[in-house]
């Protein structure tokens, strides 16, 4: 009876829609859909989509699919295949393939080394305790070579966690935490509906590293709007000092016109800052980072440099040098430097030595019709192809 239950409602093997950049490469593991949360309003992802937490026993049948289907990949001694489409097609036709989803995903990690799981979607660890170690448990039985498995997790469930729970899910190989601070001030933490306020922050982060996980950190330059910039770069910064993250990513803010935010812009109750600004504020904040040794990325679309990246402290006026050679450029060149970065053509400023692509981007310029007016509202345009 419990067989013809489980047949009927499981869907088949899922996936949510998004994953740390890191994680492009590692196996999603869909435990729960969409955000319990829900509220905040800056964030798109999954506005309008109803949560839910996956039956476990859906979850152990999507990690088994994967198995039978690496062990046939394995038998087939598909490694050099797993690239080639006709052979995957071949293998997709020769045995009987009951699930495409799970299927691709088996060959695409198995291609990528099967190294890492990524646990979808925003906040896993709202599940029981004894539910995710179960999880985990089956995981390790199944992969035991895995050497990554990641999840992004709210700082309040954080906070909600038994004692001893993060150690114990951290044994049986969750060692990778993404959290999304995006700012240390309880003023803009209010604002923007995070459900947290500066101290959560700070004890959750605290409790992640304590149980030997790895805390990744991401804050949004931008999120204070105009009025509360400086406020937002400083108690961030602050933040980020009592962590101790073991990774700080920026993610600046992109306004998605479907959030809540985008429409207090529009009614004037919300002003989001320009470049210049957000790059002033992110520099007050890298100024401000002290006494940490956390490595910091810049790898997403968004940022105005990816190439402000390093470890602290060692590497704190090399970035703030490269936001400094920003301000140094004429205003002419740093419009095109701004363009040509959300384009995709520059990563950093030396980019723009490259003549070729500075000529793209000053064609780009002249078709929409760019001047130090405008520049900011075009900007904005491009950077929503990325939110
Ligand atoms: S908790 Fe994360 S996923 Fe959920 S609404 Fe907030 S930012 Fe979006």
């Amino acid at each position: 009876m419990a067989d013809d239950k489980q047949t009927q409602t499981y869907q088949g093997y899922e996936q949510g829609p998004i994953c740390p950049t890191n994680d492009v490469y590692s196996l999603l593991l869909r435990l729960i859909r969409n955000c319990p949360w829900n509220r905040c309003s800056f964030c798109p992802v999954y506005k309008k989509q109803k949560f839910s937490i996956r039956p476990v026993e859906d979850i152990i049948k999507d990690i088994d699919l994967v198995r039978t289907y690496i062990d046939r990949l394995l038998k087939e001694n598909a490694l050099p295949i797993a690239f080639d489409q006709e052979r995957i097609h071949s293998i997709y036709t020769s045995f009987e393939v009951r699930d495409r989803v799970a299927f691709n995903n088996a060959v695409k990690w198995y291609a990528a080394g099967m190294a890492s799981i990524f646990l979808q979607d925003a906040n896993p660890l709202v599940m029981k305790p004894k539910d995710l170690l179960f999880i985990l448990r089956h995981i390790k039985d199944c992969f035991p070579e895995i050497e990554t498995i990641a999840t992004y997790a709210r700082s309040s469930t954080i906070l909600q966690l038994p004692d001893g729970t993060l150690e114990q899910l951290h044994k049986l190989g969750l060692n990778r935490i993404h959290v999304g601070l995006e700012s240390g001030s309880n003023l803009v933490l209010n604002r923007m509906r995070k459900g947290v306020d500066r101290f959560g922050h700070i004890a959750a982060g605290k409790r992640i590293r304590q149980a030997g996980i790895e805390l990744y950190a991401y804050v949004m330059p931008g999120l204070g709007g105009v009025d509360l910039s400086i406020e937002h770069a400083l108690e961030t910064a602050e933040v980020l000092n009592a962590i101790n993250p073991d990774v700080i990513k920026i993610r600046t803010l992109g306004l998605s016109p479907s959030t809540e935010l985008a429409h207090w812009q529009l009614r004037g109750m919300f002003e989001k800052p320009g470049d210049a600004m957000i790059a002033t504020e992110l520099r007050l904040m890298l100024e401000t980072l002290d006494n940490i040794q956390s490595r910091i990325k810049s790898d997403h679309i968004l940022n105005l440099f990816e190439t402000v990246t390093g470890r602290m402290p060692h590497d704190k006026e090399k970035m703030i040098g490269i936001i400094d050679r920003f301000f140094e450029l004429a205003p002419k060149d740093r419009i095109l430097y701004q363009i040509g970065r959300r384009m995709g053509f520059f990563k950093g400023l030396e980019d723009m030595d490259t003549s070729s692509r500075m000529d793209q981007v000053q064609l780009a310029c002249k078709n929409y019709g760019v001047t130090p007016k405008n520049v900011d509202q075009i900007l904005d345009r491009l950077m929503m192809r990325f939110v």
